[in-house]
């Protein structure tokens, strides 16, 4: 498994530098530069990447080597999925991210790994229950037996939100998710993201939750709340070795 920085790569100001995300105006041959970069230091085989379309939805879906290098250089045709799973030797699955939250799950009991891309849309429809669900129904694989990492995205420190929002998280994450104090409302997405892996019965001792921000370090990582609109993405990447 690897995460990016937004360090190291090609793309100029306001994707500077490892940009790896073309849809939010960057230049496309500078995001494959990007890409490259990323293959290469990570030992990753360009045709061996799959990259999803993420929607902020639910949607689990399992990938082979029929998926190899879709999405790589030009627009995924994977349907909408915010979460992917695989069992395939040498598959890396690419997610991109600027604040939502990154999960990368295993069963170590197996060969089968999920990156998911969990924002507060996707906290809030379980898609890491939906994966963990996918993991089990399709690969008999037990939560006792997964390892879980939740990577850098936006913090309690810097996810302020309006009532509605809040009130809508905490109505399908937990109130205690929601920290409220002077001001507006602010969202704890790691601890939520962190919750729902212990509900699914991963134990503790095998979740490693980074707890780093992307908004408060915005230097080092892209972040839409920090940057605004025009800004790039990092990435997840898993695989099975
Ligand atoms: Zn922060």
């Amino acid at each position: 498994m690897a995460f990016s920085n937004r360090r190291g790569g090609v793309s100029h100001s306001p994707y500077d530098s490892l940009n790896l995300s073309w849809n939010t105006g960057d230049v496309a041959g500078d995001v494959i530069d990007n890409r490259r970069r990323l293959f290469e230091i990570s030992g990753a085989d360009q045709d061996s990447v799959v990259v999803s379309n993420q929607v902020h939805g639910h949607k689990v879906l399992r990938v082979g080597p029929e998926h190899s290098g879709v999405g790589v250089t030009q627009d995924s045709e994977l349907e909408g999925a915010d979460a992917l799973v695989t069992d395939q030797p040498g598959m890396r699955l690419l997610l991109l991210f600027a604040d939502c939250v990154p999960v990368a799950l295993a069963d170590i009991s197996q060969t089968v790994i999920a990156g998911v891309h969990s924002g507060r849309a996707g906290c809030q429809k379980k898609i890491s229950t939906r994966t963990i669900e996918h993991l089990h129904e399709h690969f008999g694989s037990d939560a006792a037996n997964v390892i879980a990492y939740i990577g850098p995205s936006i913090g309690p420190c810097c996810y302020e939100v309006d009532e509605n929002t809040a009130l809508s998280f905490a109505e399908d994450c937990g109130e205690q998710f929601v920290l409220r104090g002077d001001g507006r409302p602010r969202l704890d997405l790691w601890s939520a993201v962190e919750h729902e892996l212990s509900d699914c019965g991963i134990s503790a001792g095998n979740i490693e939750n980074v707890r780093t921000c992307t908004c408060c370090n915005s230097n080092q990582y892209f972040s839409h709340r920090a940057d605004g609109p025009k800004t790039g993405r990092q990435g997840l990447m898993v695989g099975v070795a």
